[in-house]
């Protein structure tokens, strides 16, 4: 099967490079992205001969197309949709992209038929609304990477929809779990960065300790499983182990477990709807000890109201509460400002910023650009 691999360079990008070697020439990678990093991406034409590349910058781009004379390059968002569209119809259109930047080329890729594999969730938080009745316009697939979404789907797997009850989304909290509320005045970008569970990029390490990353996954779960609000609840679980759980009207609580391996539901998406083995590390019942499950504390945890909120909301909500997200741990990671600001910015705009009007992608990529640029210029 021929993949265009979108954020090839990112965390998910390579841990998917990992599962095209491990699958022994079932997967030809015909396209890749990066946005920034020319090395790695070097690294990736040199092993898998992509025919087309897109990088973010044109000067990149020139530089590539003199040491890759048969590789055909594009550059910036035009480059991205081309990469989504690129190729025979049936390649599946992996979106490791991390951001907002990750929309367009998803919706361009379902319009051109291509199936998508999509951690980039940021994708059906703004744009969950066109998104999912296109599917169905276009016959499209859509399958989640998000190790919680990618776990209730396969729990869900068959199962008639008015007969679950409530998901849970499970949390394991993020690098400041053990932290107090008056903890996290002096923390540190070196500490958020350091995960207790998961190795993963810097913006969702990021959003995993201010826990946005669960409201988005909130959103997602929405969308994705056309659930409404009050049947997706979030649970602190510090172990990592049980990925999601689905429970149906029956009171049967069903629960997707394993090590936490990002490879398993890239496995899982890839191949679908094939089970194929992968040599992981197997969990091990007879040694794993207990396993914890805790309320989650909106008080503690602010962003997820914010978040279920934006969501109930609907409309461009969403796109408010995801770019000052993305805007404020920009600044967080440059040393702009404080842990605790990145939750002030994201409040602040989902209070100021309330665009009104029919949902439509130019109207997503101006607000998103918006309020992107007014949190920017007013911290820079
Ligand atoms: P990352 O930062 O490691 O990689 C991001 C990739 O996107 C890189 O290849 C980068 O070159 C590219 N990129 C960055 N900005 C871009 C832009 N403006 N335009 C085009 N390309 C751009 O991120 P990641 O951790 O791999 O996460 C990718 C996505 O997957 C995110 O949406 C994240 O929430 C989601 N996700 C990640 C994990 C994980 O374990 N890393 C788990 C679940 C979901
Ligand atoms: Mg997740």
């Amino acid at each position: 099967m021929n993949l265009a691999i979108l954020g090839a360079t990112g965390s998910i990008g390579l841990q998917t490079l990992d599962i095209v070697r491990a699958s022994e020439g079932r997967f030809s990678v015909v396209t890749v992205t990066a946005h920034t990093s020319v090395d790695k991406l070097r690294a990736i034409i040199d092993e898998f001969h992509p025919s087309y590349v897109a990088v973010g910058l044109e000067s990149a781009m020139r530089d590539l197309q003199r040491d890759y004379p048969d590789v055909t390059f594009g550059h910036g968002s035009d480059g991205l949709v081309t990469a989504a569209t690129a190729g025979p119809t049936d390649t599946l259109v992996v979106n490791a992209i991390v951001g907002s930047a990750g929309l367009e080329p998803t919706i361009h890729a379902i319009k051109a038929g291509r199936n998508v594999a999509l951690a980039n969730k940021e994708t059906l938080v703004i744009g969950g609304e066109l998104i999912m009745p296109l599917l169905a316009e276009h016959h499209v697939r859509l399958l989640p990477i998000d190790s919680e979404h990618s776990a209730i789907m396969q729990l869900l797997d068959g199962a008639k929809h008015d007969t679950v009850r409530r998901i849970v989304i499970t949390a394991s909290g993020g690098s400041f779990r053990d932290k107090k509320r008056s903890e996290l005045t002096t923390v540190t970008v070196g500490d958020a960065l350091a995960h207790p569970n998961w190795t993963m990029g810097a913006k969702i390490t990021i959003d995993s300790a201010t826990m946005m990353n669960k409201g988005l996954e909130i959103i997602e779960a929405h969308h994705l499983f056309d659930l409404p609000y009050d049947q997706i609840d979030t649970v602190l679980h510090r172990e990592s182990i049980v990925h999601s759980l689905v429970e149906f009207t029956d009171t049967a609580l069903l629960a997707h477990l394993g090590e936490p391996d990002m490879r398993v539901p890239i496995s899982y998406a890839l191949h679908y709807p094939e089970r194929v083995p992968f040599d992981g590390t197997r969990l091990q019942l007879e040694t794993l000890g207990a396993l914890h499950f805790e309320p989650l504390d909106e008080a503690r945890y602010p962003m997820l109201r914010y978040a279920r909120e934006a969501g109930v909301k609907g409309g461009y909500a969403p796109t408010v509460l995801n770019a000052a997200n993305e805007a404020a741990v920009q600044l967080f990671l440059s040393g702009k400002i404080t842990f605790l600001q990145i939750e002030e910015i994201v409040l602040q705009c989902v209070t100021t910023f309330q665009p009104e009007g029919p949902l439509t992608l130019p109207g997503i990529l101006e607000v998103d650009n918006e309020v992107k640029d007014y949190v920017l210029k007013a911290y820079s």
